[in-house]
Order: structure tokens, then sequence, then C-alpha cells
């Protein structure tokens, strides 16, 4: 297994120390009340977190691939809800910013990100367009120095508090083609662009938001990237950001395998702790040794991602291996439980609900084996 360096070890203790203080005190309730907690947008600014893995000659403040995975590992495991927020924030609309966007629309845009007193969004999904990106139908028609914008996007994390929403749009071309997709970034406060909350079974205290264009203007300033080929250019985000949604299931894995060791012991039946059970302790062995095991395969691709060798693979192995093993660590961490696990004061019952997402979103699963397959046809090996 990687061993850390001494600066990720004393990175993560930070990030730790900074969840036990800031976020879980307060995970119970902003799962209850389902709103995110949007200061902490601002106070991530202010720590540089949000400009991690971002060059600093573009306003990202130092650290790389592995600094983003221990600082999303560690905020999920107290609250995979909080850290999706802050992932959509940093990674996706920080990133497109950062490597697709003119220097001139960088330079005006990514500070407010980094700083957090921008909320960003990726607005992609649509209700003909999920796994298949080519569906895309949200049209953006030119008018002399405007585009317009008239679709709508579903299932947008940060979609109701976004101030910028980076929304990915049809050009040109019709939907089954990859090309005559472009890219905007669009403001949250946009006349014709109205905003629905969405409810949904997991990772609660992230906003979730219906987004309607109707007419929307957007300044043809606010191309990211080229017309047409927008979405082409921000693949590379996507497939760094597998890695980083994949450290979300890690986190989850990590409170949920901590969670049954702590029960199993406490728990007495049979004339002694649950751990005198061999079954129980063999679970317990396979738990870790499928988290370990996921754990190497994301932080192998992070290596490779901040080596700047090609990473696009070993992403989405780690991302399927990652999300899968999750949602399993979940599940048997409620099995051990017992009925105490199946009630909603435990915690345990949300690792399951929060890690059932990372399976389809950002490039449902079935697709991550189409392409680990495509590449393994074409000669790649582990
Ligand atoms: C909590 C949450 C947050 C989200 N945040 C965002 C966001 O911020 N921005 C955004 O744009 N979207 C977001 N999404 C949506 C996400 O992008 C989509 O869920 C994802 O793209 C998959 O699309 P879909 O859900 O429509 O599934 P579909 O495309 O309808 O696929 C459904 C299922 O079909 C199967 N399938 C699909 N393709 C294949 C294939 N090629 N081979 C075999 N089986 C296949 C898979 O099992 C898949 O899960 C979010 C969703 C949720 C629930």
């Amino acid at each position: 297994m990687r061993e850390p360096t001494a600066e990720e070890r004393a990175f993560r203790d930070e990030v730790t120390r900074f969840v036990e203080a800031e976020i879980t005190p307060h995970v119970r309730e902003w799962e209850r009340d389902g709103h995110y907690p949007t200061e902490l947008f601002t106070r991530f600014g202010s720590l540089g977190w949000t400009g991690i893995g971002i060059p600093e000659i573009r306003g990202g403040s130092g650290g790389g691939a592995i600094e983003r995975c221990i600082l999303f590992e560690e905020l999920a495991r107290a609250s995979a809800g909080v850290a999706l927020g802050i992932y959509v924030h940093a990674v996706l609309a920080g990133g497109a910013l950062a490597i697709v966007a003119s220097d001139e629309l960088r330079d005006a845009l990514l500070p407010g990100v980094l700083s957090g007193s921008t909320i960003g969004a990726w607005a992609y999904a649509e209700p003909n367009s999920g796994a298949d990106v080519t569906r895309v139908q949200l049209s953006a028609k030119q008018r002399d120095d405007v585009f317009i914008l008239d679709g709508t996007k579903l299932y947008i994390t940060n979609g109701t508090i976004a101030d910028l929403i980076l929304v990915v749009a049809r050009t040109s071309g019709s939907p089954g083609s990859l090309e005559g997709i472009s890219v905007f970034a669009v403001d949250g406060d946009s006349a014709g662009l109205t905003r629905r909350s969405m409810d949904k079974l997991g990772m609660h205290p992230s906003e979730l938001g219906e987004l309607h264009f109707e007419e929307v203007v957007v300044p043809a300033n606010r191309l990211v990237g080229q017309i047409d080929t927008g979405f082409r250019q921000c693949i590379p985000v996507l497939s760094q950001g597998r890695i980083f949604g994949a450290t979300l299931a890690l986190g989850i894995g990590r409170a949920a395998l901590d969670a049954a060791c702590t029960h199993v012991q406490a728990r007495e039946q049979f004339g002694g702790p649950l751990t005198k059970q061999q079954a129980v302790r063999f679970t317990l062995a396979d738990m870790t040794a499928r988290l370990a095991a996921s754990r190497t395969l994301v932080y192998d691709a992070a290596d490779l991602l901040e080596a700047g060798k090609p990473y696009d693979t070993a992403a989405s192995i780690a991302k399927l291996v990652a999300s899968e093993t999750g949602t399993w660590l979940a599940e048997r961490a409620m099995h051990l439980h017992g009925a105490q696990g199946f009630m909603m004061e435990s915690p345990v019952q949300r690792y399951y609900r929060d890690c059932k997402i990372i399976e389809y979103g950002e490039g449902a699963n079935e697709v991550q084996r189409e392409m680990i397959l495509d590449a393994v046809i074409k000669g790649w090996r582990p």
C-alpha cells in the first residue's frame, strides 16, 4: 500500500481536525434540514482548499491530486453530502474554468469560485441525456454576440444555490453526436432561468435542482472553450473528477468500517461481544481488505495524474471499484448493526443511501466498464 509522505499526513491531520470541529457536530442538523451550509464555501476558500489541485499560476493554492483526495475522503467520512457540494463547486466548475476557459474568462470568474464568494455548479444531465452525453438537447442559438439558451437540466448539485452554472448546451448538430456540444458560464440569477429543488434519497445536505432555461441570454464571451467542442475539451475535467468522486466512496466506506468495528466490539450476544463470532470477524476482515484495495486504486490513479502520466483507465477502475465497494461496506455495516442499523438515527443507513449515487453519477459504472474494456482491447494492462 502507498506510504503517505510527512506532508500528506500533516495535511490529513489538519483536515481531520477541521472536520471534527466544524462539520461533525452539525451533520445531524444538516441532514435533517436538507439544506447546504453555504458558509462552508467561503470557509473552504479562506483555507485555500477550493484551490487545491489548481495550478498556482491560475490562482490555485498549491497541493495536487493527493491533497484533493485527502480533503474529499476526510470530508465524506463525516458527510458525503457536504463533500459533494464542495466537490462539484471546486473540481467540476472550478476545474472547467481553470483548465478550459480562455485566460480572460478564467481571470474574470475563477477568483470568485476559489474564494467561495461565487458558488459553482456543473449542469450536464437532462431529461433525455443521462449516461449518454451525446443526447444533450438544451439548445444555445447564436444571435450576434449573444447565445439564447432554451431547455431543461435535471439533478444539478448546487443547482438551486449556484451563482455560476457551467451549462452544457447544444450549439449545432443533433442528439447522438458529441460534436456541437458547448459549455457556457451562466449567471444563476439570469432572466428566464427558473430553479426548483428536488427531493432525494441521500446526500441530504447537498442541494439538487431542476433548472429551466427559457430564452436565457448569455454573452458569447461566456463560452468555456471553443464553440461546438467545449464539452470535448472538458472531458479531462470529468476524468479527473472520477478520481475525486471516488474518494467520496472511500470516506463513506471508512466511516462504515469504523462504525461496524465499534458496534461489534460493544454489542454482546451469545455470551460475549459479536467479535467472538468468526462470521463477524471474517466480514470485518473482508471489509478492511476491500477498502484497502479501493484506496490503493484511487491513490494510484491520483499519483498518475500528479505525475502527468495517462490516468483515464486508472480513474475509471478507481471510480468503479471504490463506489461499488463503498456501497457494499455500508450494506455490511448495516447488517452487522442489526435492527439498530435500520434506524434513521443510526448513521450507517445514511452511508448506504449516500454511496449509491456514486455508482451512477460521474459516468455510470457500466460506462466505466465499457471504457475499461476499450482500453484493454487496445492493449492496456494493470
Ligand atoms: C444526488 C445526485 C447529484 C447529481 N449531480 C449532478 C450534477 O451536479 N450535474 C449533472 O450534470 N448531473 C448530476 N447528476 C445526474 C447524473 O449526472 C446522472 O445520474 C448520470 O449522468 C446518469 O444519468 P441517469 O441518472 O439519467 O441514468 P441513465 O442514463 O438513465 O442510466 C440508468 C442506468 O442504466 C444503465 N446504463 C446506462 N448506460 C449504460 C450502458 N452504456 N451500458 C449498460 N448499462 C447502462 C446503468 O445501470 C445506469 O445507472 C446527479 C444525480 C444525483 C442523483
